[in-house]
C-alpha cells in the first residue's frame, strides 16, 4: 500500500486566486484538488467587481439618454423608465454564466472541484463535510467579507452582497462608509434614480487617494445629487415603518429606505482551524505569509485578500502566478506590490497609479504638480455639466514620474497604459515627447506643459 497523499494540493476557495493556483499548479503537473462551499469564482464573480460593473453600467444610461438629445435624439422624460428586476436578473443570468465557465476552466486544468466546506485537521489533511483528505500542501485563499460596525440596530444594514439581490429599489438609500465600496454604490444608487445620502466619518471620503481627486469626486457626486454627509458617523439604526431611522454623531436624525454598510472588509477564516494549528494570524485577522506565501505552519500556504495584502482580484492572480512558479517552477518569481494601478467605478471614475501628491511628499520627494481640469469634449454637446481632472506628480530632481491620478470617463481605461510607462520608470520629458492621440482625454496626459502654480 502506498503512502502517498491523496493530492499535491488542496486549494481551499475557489475565488480569483484560488482557482488559478490551482488550475496553474495542475498545468504544472500536481494533482490539485479546490473546495468551495458557495458559488465558484468568490466575491470578484458574484458580488464583487463583474456584478458591480454592470450596476454601474446600467446606473449611467440614464445620463446617457439625457445626453443623447443635443445629438439630435428626441427622449422625453415619460419615455425613460427603469426596471429594477430586469437589471438585476439580467445581470444574475450573466453570473450564472460565468459560474459554468469557471466550472469548466476547473474541469478543463484537471483539477478535481469538491463543493462544500473545508477545514484543516493538519498540515497534511483537510476535511471537507466529514470527507477526509490528505494532501502534500494546502493553499488557503478563502478571501474576505464585509464587517459591520457594532452600534446598536447594525443589524438592519445590508452589506454590499444584498445589493445584488434586492427585491426591490427603496426611494431613498443611505451609504455608510467612504471607501471603493461606499463611492461605488452611491453612484450606482442614484444613477438608477435612488435618493441617495453618504455618510463618512472623516473630512472627506476615500482616504489614501490624492487630495485633488477626493476633493473633484465629492464636487463631482453632489453635482449628481448624492447628499454627502461627511464629519458625521452613525450612532444607531431604528427600524421604523417606513424605513430606518439613523442617529447620527452630529446630534441630527436621518430617515432612509435603506442602509448599506460599507466599512471595510476583514479576512474569512473562521471554521478553518487556524488557531489549532497554530496558523498566525496578524491584529487585523490576516493570516501572516512570507514572500512565498508559507504561512507560519510548514505545508500550508495561503494568498489573496486572507492574507491582508490589497484586496484586488488582479492582486490574487497574480499572487498565484507566482506562487505556483515558486512550487512547481523556476522559483525566481516574488510579488511586486509597487505600481499597482487601480479603478474606483463612482460616477465620474477615478484612475489612479503611484503616489499620491501627499504620499510623494511625506516620503520626502521634491515634487512638481501637473494638473488639468475641463470639460470632456462630449459634453459640449451633451450640455452635462461634468469635469474630468487628470494629474501628475513628478520628482522635480530626477523627473520620474511618481503618480498619476484621474477622474472622468474611462479613467480606468486610461490608467493601465499610465501604469505600465510608470513601472517602466519613464520621466515626465517621457511623457512629453509622447505624441497625443487626437481628440481623445487621454492626450492629456501628455500635454500638460506648465506646472500647477498653488
Ligand atoms: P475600504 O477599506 O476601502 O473603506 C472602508 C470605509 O469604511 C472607510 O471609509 C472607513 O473609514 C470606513 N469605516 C471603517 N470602519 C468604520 C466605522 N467603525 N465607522 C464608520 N466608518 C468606518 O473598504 P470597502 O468596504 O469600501 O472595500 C473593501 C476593499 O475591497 C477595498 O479596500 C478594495 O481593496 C476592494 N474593492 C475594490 C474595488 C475596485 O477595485 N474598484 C471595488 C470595491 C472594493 P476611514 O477611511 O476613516 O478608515
Amino acid at each position: 500500500m502506498s503512502n502517498s497523499p491523496d493530492y499535491d494540493l488542496i486549494v481551499i476557495g475557489a475565488g480569483s486566486g484560488g482557482v488559478r493556483l490551482a488550475r496553474m499548479a495542475s498545468q504544472s503537473g500536481a494533482h490539485v484538488a479546490i473546495v468551495e462551499s458557495a458559488d465558484l469564482g468568490g466575491t470578484c464573480v458574484n458580488v464583487g467587481c463583474v456584478p458591480k460593473k454592470l450596476f454601474v453600467y446600467g446606473a449611467h444610461v440614464r445620463e446617457d439618454i439625457e445626453d443623447a438629445r443635443g445629438y439630435g435624439f428626441d427622449v422625453a422624460d415619460e419615455a425613460i423608465r427603469f426596471d429594477w428586476a430586469t437589471l438585476r436578473d439580467n445581470k444574475t443570468s450573466e453570473i450564472q454564466r460565468l459560474n459554468g465557465i469557471y466550472r469548466r476552466l476547473i474541469d478543463n486544468a484537471g483539477v478535481t472541484l469538491i463543493e462544500g466546506t473545508a477545514s484543516i485537521e493538519d498540515a497534511g489533511t483537510v476535511q471537507i463535510d466529514g470527507t477526509v483528505l490528505t494532501t502534500e500542501r494546502i493553499a488557503i485563499s478563502t478571501g474576505s467579507k464585509a464587517v459591520v460596525p457594532d452600534i446598536p440596530g447594525s443589524e438592519h444594514a445590508l452589506i454590499s452582497d444584498h445589493m445584488f439581490y434586492l427585491d426591490e429599489l427603496p426611494e431613498t438609500a443611505t451609504v455608510w462608509g467612504g471607501g471603493y465600496i461606499a463611492v461605488e454604490f452611491a453612484g450606482i444608487l442614484a444613477g438608477l434614480g435612488v435618493q441617495t445620502t453618504l455618510i463618512y466619518r472623516g473630512e472627506r471620503f476615500l482616504r489614501g487617494f490624492d487630495g485633488d481627486i477626493r476633493e473633484h469626486v465629492a464636487h463631482e457626486m453632489a453635482r449628481k445629487g448624492v447628499d454627502l454627509r461627511f464629519n458625521t458617523n452613525i450612532n444607531a439604526i431604528t427600524s421604523t415603518a417606513e424605513g430606518y431611522e439613523l442617529a447620527l454623531t452630529d446630534g441630527t436624525t436621518h430617515r432612509t429606505g435603506l442602509v448599506l454598510a460599507a466599512t471595510g472588509r476583514v479576512p474569512r477564516t473562521e471554521g478553518l482551524g487556524l488557531e489549532s494549528l497554530g496558523v498566525a494570524t496578524d491584529d487585523g485577522g490576516a493570516i501572516i505569509t512570507d514572500d512565498h506565501f508559507r504561512t507560519s505552519v510548514s505545508g500550508i500556504h495561503a494568498l489573496g485578500d486572507v492574507i491582508g495584502t490589497p484586496q484586488l482580484t488582479p492582486i490574487a492572480i497574480e499572487q498565484a502566478m507566482v506562487m505556483v512558479d515558486q512550487l512547481y517552477g523556476s522559483g525566481s518569481k516574488r510579488m511586486d506590490y509597487t505600481h499597482i494601478p487601480t479603478a474606483v467605478f463612482c460616477q465620474p471614475p477615478i484612475g489612479t497609479v503611484g503616489l499620491s501628491e501627499q504620499e510623494a511628499r511625506e516620503a520626502g520627494y521634491s515634487v512638481t504638480i501637473y494638473r488639468t481640469s475641463f470639460r470632456p469634449m462630449k459634453h459640449t454637446l451633451s450640455g452635462r455639466e461634468e469635469k474630468a481632472l487628470m494629474k501628475l506628480v513628478v520628482d522635480s530632481f530626477t523627473d520620474q514620474v511618481l503618480g498619476a491620478h484621474m477622474v472622468g470617463p474611462e479613467a480606468g481605461e486610461m490608467m493601465q497604459g499610465i501604469a505600465v510607462a510608470l513601472k517602466a520608470g519613464a520621466t515626465k520629458a517621457v511623457f512629453d515627447s509622447t505624441v497625443g492621440i487626437h481628440p481623445t482625454s487621454a492626450e492629456e496626459f501628455v500635454t500638460m506643459r506648465e506646472p500647477a502654480t498653488d
